[in-house]
């Protein structure tokens, strides 16, 4: 058995996604995204690879694109709802009615209709 086992033997599995050697000796390069908010996030891909139009912000979640002038609208669901919304969204429409109608008996009632 030749003395160089033992060592290479400790190296499996030493990355834990098996991704250190493989990414850091690499060359890279970076791509400059921005987001409708002018997040810009550079993220690295190996020369070789092809970049996504598209990268997420990390720091809002808007999409983000290679053209900073005109960045990729932001998706229809907005990231901040009211509580409403989040009502609405959870119930079903008959839920939504009968709310209403005792919201405007309530109404009403304090009204003295
Ligand atoms: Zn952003």
């Amino acid at each position: 058995m030749a003395g160089g086992n033992a060592i290479r033997g400790t190296r499996v599995g030493a990355g834990p996604m098996g991704e250190s050697e493989r990414g850091e000796s690499a060359p890279r390069r970076r791509v400059s995204y921005w987001c409708a908010n002018g997040h810009e996030v550079r993220p690295s891909f190996a020369l070789d690879a092809e970049e996504p139009e598209m990268w997420d912000c990390p720091r809002c979640g808007l999409p983000a694109g290679k053209d900073q002038e005109s960045p990729p609208d932001p998706p229809r669901n907005e990231p901040y709802k009211t509580h409403l919304a989040y009502v609405k969204e959870r119930r079903s429409d008959a839920d939504g009615e009968a709310i209403l109608e005792e919201a405007l008996a309530k109404l009403r009632a304090q009204r003295g209709e």
